[in-house]
C-alpha cells in the first residue's frame, strides 16, 4: 500500500570510525563505519520537516549492521558526535517554506498596495 503521507529516511553522512577506539562486537575488527541518517515528514513525497537523525553502524569485515538501539555506549557516543557535524539539508523543510512564501506572499503583496495607494 502506498501512503501519500508519512516519514522517510534519507543517508547523509558515513565516516569511519577510530579502529583504536571502537572495534566490532563480533569479529573484534576495527573496521567499522558509521551512517547518520535523517529522518524527514513528507506529504505527497513533498518534505515538510525534518524530525531528527538517526545512525546505524556496520563491519566492514563481518557486515555485522547495528541500529541505533543496539549500539554500544562507545557507538553511542560516536553517534552523538558524528550527528552533530551533519547538518539536516535546507530540502528538508521545503514544504514548509513553501506553505509559509503561500501565507506571507498575499500580505505582502496587499501591504504593498496599500503602500501606494
Ligand atoms: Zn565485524
Amino acid at each position: 500500500m502506498i501512503f501519500f503521507y508519512g516519514i522517510k529516511n534519507k543517508h547523509l553522512k558515513t565516516s569511519a570510525l577510530n579502529a583504536n577506539q571502537i572495534q566490532c562486537q563480533h569479529c573484534h575488527s576495527g573496521n567499522m563505519l558509521m551512517s547518520i541518517v535523517g529522518r524527514y515528514a513528507h506529504f505527497f513525497w513533498i518534505p515538510l520537516f525534518s524530525i531528527g537523525k538517526t545512525g546505524v553502524s556496520h563491519c566492514e569485515h563481518c557486515k555485522q549492521v547495528l541500529r541505533k538501539r543496539e549500539f554500544t555506549p562507545q557507538l553511542n557516543q560516536e553517534f552523538i558526535q558524528l550527528k552533530q557535524e551533519v547538518k539536516a539539508p535546507f530540502w528538508f523543510y521545503i514544504g514548509l517554506i513553501a506553505i509559509g512564501i503561500l501565507f506571507i506572499l498575499p500580505i505582502l503583496t496587499s501591504l504593498f498596495f496599500w503602500l501606494i495607494n
